[in-house]
């Protein structure tokens, strides 16, 4: 009997197919001592294994080059350089010479430097302990002579499902799409990063499955469920093809659904619901365009980054805003500044504060680094010559920050006035509420401000302290939480999140949503299936309810009398994606739920 272990659906689709295991991780190194006349030996092995390392890094590197670009592929150079340096190498001949083994003696060197890159007061250099990982990883399984596991040799069309613990920035840039049809994690959660890229990819993705990787040896054939976030292995004859009806039932209904492209975004008793679509990745943009969206209402630009050793200039970065702005032709187009740090990383990671999702991250790094941040803003200047662009800034806190922002973007400007470059300057600029301390205080930004949006990603963990990320939490993470839905009121008389918050929103007064491309049908779907009055109703007893449990039962029961027994009802509501930017039109001063 097959077994199927459950974790979370994170980028909705059905696939069946081989599993590809990749176990990146430090393996476990046997202390070994050797006999004095064995040392030149041992030296020689040590440098062969080096040799081999460097040789696989320079076809990962073509690879990565080939698949993800020059910028992607640079972040190997680092890892190369590593291989090359010649105080690690003294250091590990020197414990060679002290007669320890060639894998335990590198293995303690990289423990120590990792050590100590990670407490460095340079950023930079905190930034090199992924490379280091890496290459700790790679020579210790050439010197224990572990299967290599570098998802780099897989065949075109084999087909493969990729099993992993977690989805670093530089397994990501190795991914060939044209051989992995779909991914699982041990880590993460729907809100984590890996899921977001992996919905922007298309790749139907389940995370949070825990020990999937413990329980698989990597001869299984799988079907992952990316709707409803199953892994289910070793199937019999029957369920795969129980599992492939679905498959054709879903595409029928996505078929359906891209109808909706060309309707109408109004309630069934005539509210207007702008419905904008999340771009994470500058090439997912014509497909959004496409999508029904009427612009869009979030771009990541730290998406740019993440897989990358080294931050885009100014050219590339102006590059890829015109090609999102020129897709959506004129409509609006938000444009959030970096918002790098938590679990988006460059490759490397920044700096390792304890509490990364606490720490030096989004708004706060741009502020402390303003030669990174003023070459966004450049770009960003010039990219609005193309289109109507939007600038939003994250994680603000204070008035303070928006006015360093603002300094900054004006810094920008002259700087480009005195290079007598074309851009414009009479953008309109927004912040997310992402924060309790943001939520409440929304009142002290409203006069330099033109726009809010609610980021319930972290507005939920913030407020709830449950760290999105985490697949042991994520019955924890709960967008209804009685204290989420009063600080959403307290914001705007708004809220959001998964399929039935959508619904939950337009009850509270919500006119404008944003959410990943590919759900913009779905979204609309439902708002022309539902009148606000309803909404109001379900909202409003919601509201009313103690528990987040007893407040979804609340919307569920009104969602399903609304729309009968629609298929992707039954199923359980599918993700909106990360379905969670939204903003009250025209900000706070235009809506409240209770009025
Ligand atoms: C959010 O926090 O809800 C959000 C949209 O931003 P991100 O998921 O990129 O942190
Ligand atoms: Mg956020």
């Amino acid at each position: 009997m097959a077994k199927g272990i459950a974790g979370m659906p994170a980028s909705p689709g059905i696939v069946d197919g081989q599993v590809h295991l990749l176990r990146w991780e430090v393996p476990d190194v046997r202390h070994r001592i050797i006999h004095d006349d064995a040392i030149p030996g041992e030296i020689k092995r040590f440098h062969a294994a080096l040799e081999q390392a460097r040789e696989r890094l320079h076809q990962v590197r073509a690879r990565a080059e080939k698949h993800a670009g020059p910028e992607e592929a640079a972040i190997f150079d680092v890892q190369l350089s590593i291989l090359e340096d010649g105080e690690l190498l003294r250091q590990v001949e020197e414990l060679i010479q002290q007669s320890l083994g060639a894998e335990k003696a590198f293995d303690l060197v990289l423990f120590e430097w990792r050590q100590q890159f990670a407490s460095h007061v340079r950023p930079m250099l905190r930034e090199r302990v992924g490379d280091l990982i890496d290459v700790h990883i790679r020579v210790l399984t050439i010197l224990l002579g572990l299967p290599d596991h570098d998802p780099v040799d897989l065949p075109k069309g084999s087909n493969k499902i990729l099993v992993t613990h977690d989805l670093t920035p530089s397994l990501t840039v190795q991914l060939d799409r044209e051989a992995i049809i779909g991914i699982a994690t041990d880590a993460g959660t729907r809100t984590s990063h890996v899921a977001i890229l992996a919905r922007s990819l298309g790749l139907p993705a389940v995370v949070g499955l825990r020990d999937a990787t413990e329980q698989l040896n990597g001869n299984e054939h799988v079907i992952l469920d990316g709707t409803s976030g199953v892994l289910v292995i070793d199937p019999t004859p029957s369920q795969v093809k129980a599992y492939r009806d679905r498959r054709a039932v879903q595409a029928l209904e996505d078929k359906e659904l891209q109808a909706l492209a060309a309707a109408e975004s109004v309630t069934l008793d005539g509210h207007w619901v702008t419905l904008r679509a999340n771009v994470d990745l500058p090439e997912e943009a014509q497909y959004a365009a496409h999508s029904g969206a009427e612009g869009v209402g979030l771009m990541r630009t730290e998406f740019l980054v993440v897989g990358r050793a080294t931050m885009p200039d100014e050219e590339e970065q102006y590059r890829a805003y015109r090609h999102v702005v020129e897709a959506f032709g004129g409509r609006p187009v938000v444009i959030r500044t970096f918002d790098v740090g938590g679990d988006k990383l460059p490759v490397g990671g920044y700096p390792t504060d304890p509490n990364p999702f606490l720490g030096w991250r989004a708004i706060r790094m741009c502020l402390d680094e303003p030669e990174l941040f003023k070459t966004q803003l450049r770009a960003l200047l010039r990219a609005a010559m193309h289109g109507d662009v939007r600038i939003m800034f994250p994680l603000i806190i204070t008035l303070d920050e928006v006015k360093q922002a603002k300094h900054l973007l004006n810094e920008a400007a002259a700087e480009l006035d005195a290079r007598g470059v074309p851009y414009r300057h009479d953008l309109p600029l927004g912040v997310m509420v992402e924060t309790p301390a943001a939520a409440l205080s929304v009142h002290t930004l409203v006069d330099d401000v033109s726009f809010f949006s609610i980021g319930t990603n972290d507005l939920v963990q913030y407020t709830l302290a449950v760290d999105r990320g985490s697949a042991n939490l994520a019955s924890r993470f709960t967008p209804l939480h009685p204290a989420v839905l009063t600080l959403i009121i307290a914001v705007c008389g708004e809220m959001a999140s998964q399929p039935l918050m959508a619904f939950a929103l337009i009850g509270l007064g919500v006119r404008s949503l944003s959410v990943a491309g590919r759900a913009v049908p779905l979204v609309k779907r439902i708002v022309r299936g539902v009148s606000v009055a309803v909404a109001a109703e379900a909202a409003n007893a919601a509201l009313e309810s103690r528990t987040a449990r007893e407040a979804e039962g609340e919307l569920r029961r009104r969602l399903m009398t609304a729309f009968g027994d629609a298929p992707f009802l039954r199923d359980g509501l599918p993700d909106f994606a990360d379905g969670n930017i939204f903003e009250g039109s025209g900000g706070l001063k235009t809506s409240s739920a209770r009025e």
